[in-house]
């Protein structure tokens, strides 16, 4: 049995490795040849998870029960392979469509004022510019893409459905959640929770911010359309009606911060930004990724940094995927020396959210004390009111591909704005028939994935609060640095990510921790 777990290891780890340095590089330089590439080297891990014999060998073995670590490694490498076991054409159609489908995503830019613009400059309009007809132009600009890959993405809906009904499951979302070792009940339980408790602090939140504003752009607040917000899908927290940390974090160098933050935890990063890909380029994916490419220590990230709060935000958090990565304990087997989503989207998110906490701004951003005690109150309402937003944004995400893999040829244009309206209480563009949910990348390349990040942002609260009530919090903490990795890194897929996650915050994941933090949001 040993053999046959150590087989399938020796057989699967060069060929992931493979993958994902053809799909790093097709990241890093969006060429049809790199595309091509990558298609073929995903095409050939594919192949080698659809292996029927080997499937058939591992649900024996896991019907005779082993036990123990042989046991989790079954598990993990069956949860790897199920969703391959169907036909090989619908594989080869499915891997190719996502590839081509990604591809455009990384060339496409948007065109505002008869210029090509990249997304970072679509959201510097949307945060800075108050010339409406502008606002409006960079909006529309960034849903461009969603028309381009629409047809494609609804194709991509239909095909995974094939794929997961084939397998005896009711659609994609439901087979996705199976193999991702998440319960659907408890999930929408969680979901309907984590509404009801930001429903009322939201739409207190957000009524201020609508007045601030129709008085900024001079009109009602009936007249607010999506190209008033900050960003193209109302997923971030607005610069206004918080605290803008951007005049903070003008001319300093993102990238030294981030070091500087992982060195006064005792995790070392260096080795990653030597291998990283860090900042804007034409023919470059816009958005940000950290991989780990072959489970041994060479881990990369990707990312666009300019020098602002999110984009500390964001190195932080892809570094803290990364030290998650390289804290994997170099003895556990292949298949469990990896991350489940939720594990590591949490260690991301725990860092990540450092970049507007008081402690970090002063210590390693270097603010004043003073400066510091001013900002406090705002900082903690801005932290909540983020929450919020983004709790919003993540039911919006799930309802919608939930409704998506139930029924693809759907009206998807309404339903998108139907949930918009209803969870982020934004007005649609008056009669807007256009498919803005594909101009979302997640929905195409990562798909039934959203809820992982509401999920990690609970586990980061909960991580927070354990690592405050040991004392000293994370910041220049080495010890909260070593208790990450050996607890909650170095386990691996040893351990199900529900009972690692118990095992290091003390209690079962509970929207409890949302609840309390979002009290905090209204000013
Ligand atoms: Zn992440």
């Amino acid at each position: 049995m040993s053999a046959l777990l150590e087989e399938a290891e020796a057989k699967l780890a060069p060929l992931s490795v493979a993958r994902n340095l053809a799909w790093w590089e097709s990241q890093v330089s969006a060429t049809d040849e790199n595309e091509e590439r990558r298609t073929r080297a995903e095409l050939a891990w594919s192949d080698a998870l659809a292996d029927a014999e080997l499937f058939a060998h591992v649900k024996r073995e896991r019907e005779r029960g082993a036990g123990g670590e042989e046991e989790r490694r079954l598990e993990i490498l069956r949860n790897l392979m199920l969703p391959q076991q169907v036909p090989a054409e619908l594989r080869a159609e499915i891997v190719e469509l996502e590839s081509s489908v990604e591809g455009r995503f990384s060339r496409h830019r948007g065109v505002v004022r008869g210029v090509e613009v990249d997304d970072t400059e679509i959201k510097r309009i949307l945060r800075q510019s108050d010339d409406l007809a502008e606002r409006r132009e960079a909006w529309e600009a960034s849903k461009t893409v969603g028309a381009e890959v629409a047809d494609d993405v609804r194709r991509l809906a239909r095909l995974r459905n094939e794929a997961a009904r084939g397998l005896g499951y009711r659609d994609w979302f439901a087979l996705s959640l199976a193999v991702d070792e998440l319960d659907e009940g408890k999930l929408l339980e969680t979901l309907q929770q984590a509404d009801a408790a930001t429903a009322e602090p939201f739409a207190r939140w957000k009524g201020a911010l609508d007045e601030r504003l129709a008085t900024r752009f001079g009109c009602a607040v009936s007249e607010l359309r999506p190209w008033h917000y900050a960003d193209p899908f109302f997923q971030e927290l607005p610069p206004d009606g918080a605290v803008d940390l951007d005049g903070l974090f003008e001319g300093r160098d993102i990238v030294e911060l981030s070091r500087r933050t992982f060195d006064g935890i005792e995790l070392d990063v260096a080795g990653i930004l030597g291998r990283s890909d860090l900042y804007p380029r034409g023919g470059k994916c816009q958005h940000a990724f950290c991989v780990d490419i072959d489970r041994g220590g060479d881990v990369r990230v990707l990312a666009n940094v300019v020098a602002n709060q999110e984009s500390a935000d964001t190195m932080l958090h892809e570094l803290g995927h990364g030290v998650y990565d390289l804290g994997l304990s170099a003895e556990l087997p292949w298949l469990l020396r990896s991350a489940h989503v939720v594990a590591t989207e949490a260690s991301a998110i725990l860092f990540g959210s450092l970049a507007r906490r008081r402690d970090w701004l002063q210590l390693v951003l270097g603010l004043g004390a003073d400066e510091g005690a001013d900002l406090a109150d705002r900082l903690r309402a801005s932290e909540a009111a983020e929450l919020l937003v983004f709790a919003r944004w993540v039911l919006v995400m799930n309802a919608f591909e939930r409704g998506l893999y139930a029924d693809p040829d759907r009206d998807l244009d309404a339903l998108w704005w139907e949930l918009v309206s209803r969870f982020q209480g934004v007005t649609p563009p008056d009669g807007r028939q256009a498919p803005d949910w594909a101009a979302k990348i997640h929905v195409a390349v990562v798909p039934v994935y959203y809820h992982s990040y509401l999920y990690g942002k609970i586990v980061a609260l909960e991580i927070a609060a354990a690592l405050e009530a040991a004392g000293g919090g994370i910041v220049d903490e080495p010890q909260a640095g070593a208790r990450l990795r050996d607890e909650l890194y170095a386990p691996g897929q040893s351990v199900r990510w529900d009972r690692l996650v118990e095992q290091v915050t003390g209690g079962p994941l509970a929207v409890a921790s949302l609840a309390r933090e979002v009290s905090a949001a209204v000013e």
